[in-house]
């Protein structure tokens, strides 16, 4: 053990002692490490920042607020389920299983119209009685079990009434009126990150996508997701599809054009955009569209988790149906990172399941043995199917599927939005969390004396912020390559956090252009981003006295 530490040791004293002598192969060691470990050192050195500043630290996603609304009904849903149970039976703390019959009239009489969050429930149940043909008594009993959490997952994927209420909600939020609900599928998950790994996971033991196939990734992209695509332990190999601010985070026609080429197999993207924060136009979702038609195979897979950020949003998923995996989570619109709640949604008809009936022979017939174990017809398993037993290893796909009581929650925080869809009203609570990020953007980008980009696109929920354009309007042109000569962008993220006591995101671990920091929206009050400005013009004003430099303009903030 201790002799591999000292080998470890020693190979990181030769990469750092390299990278020293190399500003090259600094930067390229910086983007190896990746913006979440760096901002990890950064937290500590704010913490005993020298200003003695409390610390502001914009460099998270985790949202700062909750929807309190489907708590409240989950605590009393619950409480509700229990009493069903003891109904049944009850010695000490020992209850019974909870029975169907009746149980809709039980509901009723146990809901209290005068009270809000009864008044929620009842109307979270007509909702899915009248807009979604669900049977009452069916649905409160699929919902009391689940909630309890007394069965297995069955079926695995996912409850059939926790399907259909998912469906209306990804509809309602995601699609932008193309109909799909009705011939999506959809598989719960421990959160988007687990959906991706399991995707990726599954695309690789189907042989969907083999060693040294090509994959596109847009980028600039959510660091985990550069690493994860398994790149490394597929053997597949990236290649970048970029957007740059010039163009407003708009992929260009050439970059799209890469993905004409059939050796492209996959094409990945987070949309409204991480770090940029910038969803497709209309414009570039009809040009894929025509790139999809010259490369048929492609498979889509797009993170959409921003996309009730966006206005008027609507998700690849909608306009390519049949070539595109979705992943949805629902941690930040609803500050429910700790519950780990997201989901994988796929059409009926889709590629993946067309690739999987055209594979070689030998292909097929490893994986009818492969699947065999937990089916009769492993042939006519679906992919998304696949996915879910493979997210067990296959053998344990008895016991896959998300928890019930998670499902009874994510359903809760999608009937949220479906009451007030249902009667085609603004769901207050959307309008609130895109307010809540607007506002905070609008304050930064006033105190840091920027244009805001207030297009329709934009979903506000982080921006990229370039310091050299701001040391440039702060003290010239001559400032920024003083900078750019004195200090790596690392040194100015440490300085920012050990002096200033500010944490933000490094841009280029996200592939985004050197000099940008990633600024969250999400976690602060709006204040903190006039404070965060502030700060960060103070340290550029102490580099600049450093430099021997005269400001040519007032410091914005
Ligand atoms: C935050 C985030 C998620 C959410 O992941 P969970 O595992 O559901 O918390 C997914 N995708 C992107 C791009 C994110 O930034």
């Amino acid at each position: 053990m201790r002799r591999i530490l000292c080998g470890i040791l020693a190979i990181c004293l030769l990469l750092a002692a390299s990278a020293l002598a190399d500003p090259a192969a600094e930067k390229e060691l910086e983007k190896e490490i990746g913006a979440f470990e760096i901002t990890a050192e950064q937290r500590e050195l704010a913490r005993a920042n020298e200003a003695g500043y409390p610390v502001l630290d914009a460099g998270r996603g985790n949202p700062n607020w909750i929807n309190s609304q489907a708590r409240y009904a989950f605590t009393r849903f619950m409480n509700f389920a229990i009493g069903e149970c003891e109904r049944v039976m009850q010695e000490d703390s020992m209850a019974g299983q909870a029975r169907k019959d009746g149980i809709g009239e039980r509901f009723d009489a146990a809901m209290n119209p005068e009270d809000p969050t009864d008044a929620f429930l009842i109307a979270a149940v007509e909702y899915c009685v009248n807009s979604l043909g669900l049977e009452k008594d069916g649905l409160i009993k699929e919902l009391v079990d689940a909630v309890i959490g007394d069965y297995y997952p069955s079926p695995s994927r996912c409850l059939p009434n926790t399907e259909a209420i998912l469906n209306a909600f990804l509809q309602a939020t995601l699609y932008h009126s193309t109909e799909l609900a009705g011939s999506t599928g959809v598989f719960p998950t421990e959160g988007g990150s687990a959906a991706m790994v399991y995707i990726f996971e599954s695309l690789s033991h189907n042989r969907l996508l083999k060693p040294g196939d090509r994959i596109a990734i847009a980028t600039p992209i959510f660091t985990p997701y550069m690493q994860i695509p398994s790149v490394k332990d597929y053997g597949l190999v990236s290649i970048d599809v970029s957007s740059t601010e010039e163009s407003h985070w708009e992929i260009d026609e050439a970059e799209l054009a890469k993905l004409e080429d059939p050796s492209v197999k996959a094409f990945f993207l987070v949309n409204p955009s991480n770090p940029a924060s910038h969803a497709l136009s209309e414009m570039t979702l009809a040009r894929l569209k025509r790139v999809v038609e010259k490369n048929p195979d492609l498979i889509i897979l797009t993170d959409d988790v921003y996309g009730t950020f966006a206005e008027e949003f609507q998700s690849v998923y909608a306009v390519l149906p049949h070539n595109t995996i979705l992943v949805y989570s629902f941690s930040k619109l609803y500050g429910v990172t700790g519950w780990r709640i997201g989901l994988i949604a796929m059409n009926e008809e889709n590629v993946c399941d067309r690739l999987l009936r055209e594979l070689p022979e030998e292909d097929r017939a490893y994986l009818r043995a492969e699947y065999s174990i937990v089916t009769t017809a492993p042939e006519e398993l679906p992919f998304l199917d696949r996915v879910v037993a493979d997210s067990r290893s296959i053998g344990l796909y008895h016991t896959s599927g998300l928890s019930t009581p998670s499902q009874v929650f994510m359903d809760l925080l999608a009937l949220s939005h479906l009451i007030y869809a249902g009667r085609g009203e603004e769901d207050p609570y959307i309008r609130l969390a895109n307010e809540t990020v607007h506002q905070r953007y609008a304050a930064l980008m006033k105190a840091l004396g920027l244009e805001p980009d207030e297009s329709a696109t934009n979903a506000q929920y982080y921006t990229l912020v370039d310091v050299y354009d701001l040391a440039e309007a702060e003290y010239g042109a001559e400032f920024v390559d003083w900078l750019k000569a004195e200090k790596t962008e690392i040194e100015f993220l440490n300085d920012l956090a050990g002096r200033k006591g500010v944490v933000l995101m490094y841009g280029p671990g996200f592939s985004a252009p050197d000099g940008t920091v990633r600024v969250s929206l999400a976690n602060l009050n709006t204040e903190d981003y006039e404070e965060i400005a502030r700060r960060l013009f103070e340290l550029l004003d102490e580099y600049a006295e450093e430099a021997g430099l005269e400001a040519v303009q007032e410091n914005a903030a």
